[in-house]
């Protein structure tokens, strides 16, 4: 665990990196969010970055996560759902989180549109496409994106925001730089038919120079900010 001062000077690492990231590659890093993956560690890390200026806290635990976020009084905090989704778990994140970036099945989504609670905002949904064709990664094919893209649209009380991935962790830098052109070609095809579409949640702290060389808007960084993690978590 982090004390306060080193979240903090990791926080403007991170963000000194995505600066330069950016501005290597012609961007603002204004367009790049950085999602501040806190999961297993205490709400009190939470409000360290918080201070340090995150607003973006990811969660990949249901029940970890909503215990964080009834206890969390920071105004402006937004939380992301970036773990597997199960259909018993949709209510929990329907009622506590303002995205979820792993949707991969209509069944999901359609909860989701029904258990959202009608005094907060649409859910902001992402489809997590499986880019690598790994069998070890969740998310739909890429083909399949469209077909989904299109029921999902119809669901009011979700706005379909844009694409998630997470790249096969074995590949080469030329395979993983292919994944992430194919992401950006995917994202663009789909803001052809949903102009709302303007996310794509991409990189991580080992490759996020290229992941927004090819158009990430959201680097999800856990360690990085809140230091190694006590439990092995994938
Ligand atoms: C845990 C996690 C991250 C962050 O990983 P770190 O190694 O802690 O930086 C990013 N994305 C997803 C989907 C995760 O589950």
């Amino acid at each position: 665990m982090g004390s306060e001062s080193q979240i903090s000077d990791r926080w403007q690492a991170v963000n000194r990196h995505v600066a330069l990231a950016s501005e290597a590659s012609g961007r603002n890093p204004e367009d790049i969010c950085i999602l501040a993956v806190s999961k297993t560690f205490p709400l009190s890390a939470v409000e360290e970055a918080w201070r340090a200026g995150a607003r973006h806290f990811g969660e990949n635990y249901v029940q970890e996560a909503v215990e964080k976020i009834q206890a969390c009084t920071l105004p402006d905090a937004q939380w992301h759902f970036i773990g597997p989704l199960q259909s018993n778990k949709t209510r929990q994140v329907a009622e506590h989180f303002a995205w979820v970036h792993t949707v991969e099945r209509l069944k999901i989504a359609r909860r989701l549109h029904e258990q959202r609670p009608a005094e907060l905002p649409p859910l902001q949904v992402c489809l997590q496409v499986n880019i690598s064709a790994d069998p070890n990664k969740a998310g739909l094919a890429p083909e399949d994106v469209p077909a989904l893209a299109t029921e999902i649209a119809r669901l009011d009380r979700l706005t379909l925001r844009g694409l998630m991935t997470i790249p096969a962790a074995d590949q080469s830098a030329q395979q993983l730089e292919g994944d992430f052109v194919r992401m950006s070609e995917l994202l663009a095809d789909l803001q052809t038919r949903h102009p709302q579409a303007d996310t794509l949640s991409m990189g991580m702290s080992d490759d996020l120079e290229l992941a927004i060389a090819h158009g990430s808007t959201c680097v999800r960084v856990g360690r990085g900010i809140f230091g190694e993690r006590a439990r092995k978590t994938d």
